[in-house]
């Protein structure tokens, strides 16, 4: 088999009203999103999506004519262009969703098939007002969510504070609550000084306090004994590595006992396949794996498949921060994503990813 075309579709989807995201600096008035079609000489198309897939067309015709099955093979090249371009995950993704067609197996099954769903959490995006962010977390818990994680941004702690106090009062103790500080890697332009290291102490002990179950990405990726230092001193479980580049480095990081628990994203971060050592290599060292999966349907996909294949856990990170951030509007150019009301996530019961491209939606948003 051989790739005879990579298709690259670039949409935006306008936000009326904005979303409010609260690692942008102003509010977001559209959703960027490119879905990857690769093309085969047997009839098999694959798709996928994620990044964005800027400058990618460069690389094109180094794939061109190449087996999509030999998918080591891919991911190294993929790998070689990470280091010199962007992360073309997305096309991996693709990759993966060929090989399941040529399988007739859903992906999840070809990473370990562990799992056909997983239960997720409600994982918020804006800065919201405690009495607004409990409102929200009452919602979710009826809507079958048994978790939920809220940002806090660096510049309004206190107020950060007080909306997990608001959430955790509204929804009991029987209800799992995250925070990320989002503090690792930088939208572009952000040159402000991360927190100090004393203030995500006493920050990290007021959310043990308030039975936080884990705090996410609270210092820069460098700070490794920081990140130790707040778990031993607090109790509270640290996670991060969402967006870490490249294998040497998440390896590292495991290596050197960083975090209990590691959040790759297979469509931003290491790839599908590499996510599969990750989670292998933390487990056996009795730490945890479950993927960032911040990007569109697509990209969650993508991240389900490995998740529900290797057991990761605990949770799958679900986006979902109603009325701004809702299934429809991140999965805008595919039939939407949702949880069931015992607030689990399916893996599609078909060959591949399983996703079901609009392509009306695609027309439509396509620029
Ligand atoms: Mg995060």
């Amino acid at each position: 088999m051989k790739i005879t075309a990579i298709r690259l579709t670039r949409m935006v989807l306008p936000l009326d009203p904005p979303f409010n995201a609260a690692w942008d600096p102003e509010p977001r008035t559209s959703f960027p999103a490119t879905l990857v079609e690769v093309e085969t000489d047997e009839g098999v198309t694959g798709v996928g999506s994620g990044d964005t897939m800027d400058g990618f067309e460069a690389y094109e015709h180094l794939f061109i004519g190449t087996n999509p099955l030999a998918i080591l093979n891919q991911v190294r090249r993929i790998e070689t262009i990470n280091f010199h371009g962007g992360r073309y995950w997305p096309l991996e993704a693709a990759l993966w969703d060929i090989i399941g067609q040529v399988a007739g197996l859903p992906v999840a099954t070809l990473f370990g098939g562990a799992r056909d769903k997983l239960i997720a959490y409600a994982s918020c995006g804006e800065l919201k007002t405690p009495p607004a962010r409990a409102e929200s977390a009452i919602k979710a818990k009826e809507r079958g969510f048994k978790a939920m994680k809220i940002r806090i941004s660096r510049d309004h702690l206190e107020e950060g504070v007080a909306a997990v106090r608001a959430a955790r009062e509204a929804v009991g103790g029987d209800f799992d609550l995250m925070v990320d500080l989002n503090q690792m890697w930088r939208m572009s332009g952000d040159i402000e000084p991360a927190l100090e290291l004393a203030k995500v102490h006493r920050l990290a002990a007021q959310l043990a306090e308030l039975n936080v179950r884990w705090l996410e990405e609270p210092l820069p990726q460098s700070d490794v004994r920081g990140a130790q230092r707040v778990r031993e001193q607090t109790g509270i479980q640290v996670s991060g590595g969402e967006m870490v580049r490249s294998m040497p480095e998440m390896m590292a990081l495991i290596e050197a006992d960083a975090y209990d628990i590691y959040q790759p994203d297979v469509a931003l971060s290491v790839g599908m396949y590499r996510a599969r050592q990750v989670a292998e290599t933390a487990n056996l060292k009795h730490r945890a794996f479950t993927p960032h999966t911040w990007s569109n349907g697509l990209g969650l996909l993508a991240n389900l498949h490995v998740a529900a294949g290797v057991d990761a856990g605990p949770y799958l990170e679900f986006p979902y921060d109603p009325p701004g951030w809702t299934p429809e509007r991140r999965d805008f150019f595919m039939e939407p994503l949702h949880t069931d009301a015992d607030g689990y996530l399916r893996v599609p019961d078909r060959p591949g990813l399983g996703a079901t491209i609009d392509y009306g939606a695609v027309e439509k948003y396509k620029i």
